[in-house]
């Protein structure tokens, strides 16, 4: 786990386009943290490194937006789910269990029974400064620890 601090949101831009640089095919990225915290402005920077040209916008009512870069890409946002059977009728269970290619959840830890084993978390906390954020970074099981390793080196 490391934790970085940015100033600006151009800070947490170029903090996740490293982070698309680095990341893997298979995996699942969760971004918590309150609503304007900045996790969609991190997917959609993310993204832009993994090749991604049309316009990146926030699934908050669409739920969920599949993206094509250099692998498929889905971007789920669970803010306006509700109950646990609407992730079924998604097709989210399916999505998340064996990922063909990258999977962004916003809000992810409103349903933590249905994250897959193993799952990168960015979590992002504001500060008493306004601009400043603090991104913390840490990785449930083995999958994933070479890209934080690797993200962390270049941060
Ligand atoms: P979320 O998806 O978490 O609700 P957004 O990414 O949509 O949040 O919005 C984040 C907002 O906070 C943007 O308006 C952005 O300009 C602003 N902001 C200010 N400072 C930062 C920072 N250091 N990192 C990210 N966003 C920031
Ligand atoms: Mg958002």
């Amino acid at each position: 786990m490391f934790t970085v601090s940015t100033e600006s949101p151009e800070e947490t831009a170029d903090l996740a386009q490293k982070a698309g640089q680095r990341i893997r095919e298979g995996t699942v990225l969760c971004l918590v943290g309150d609503l304007g915290a900045g996790k969609t402005l991190f997917a959609k920077n993310l993204m832009k490194m993994l090749g991604v040209e049309t316009e990146v916008t926030s699934p908050t009512f669409s739920l969920m937006n599949v993206y094509e870069g250099i692998c498929p890409i889905l971007h789920f946002d669970l803010y306006r789910i509700e109950k646990e059977e609407e992730l079924d009728e998604l097709g989210f269970y399916e999505y998340v269990e064996e990922p063909s290619g990258i999977v962004i959840i916003e809000w992810a830890d409103k349903f933590p029974e249905a994250l897959p084993e193993e799952y990168v978390t960015v979590a992002f906390q504001g500060t008493e400064r306004e601009g400043e954020r603090y991104i913390f970074f840490s990785c449930q099981g083995e999958k994933d620890k070479d890209f934080l390793k690797e993200l962390e080196e270049i941060c």
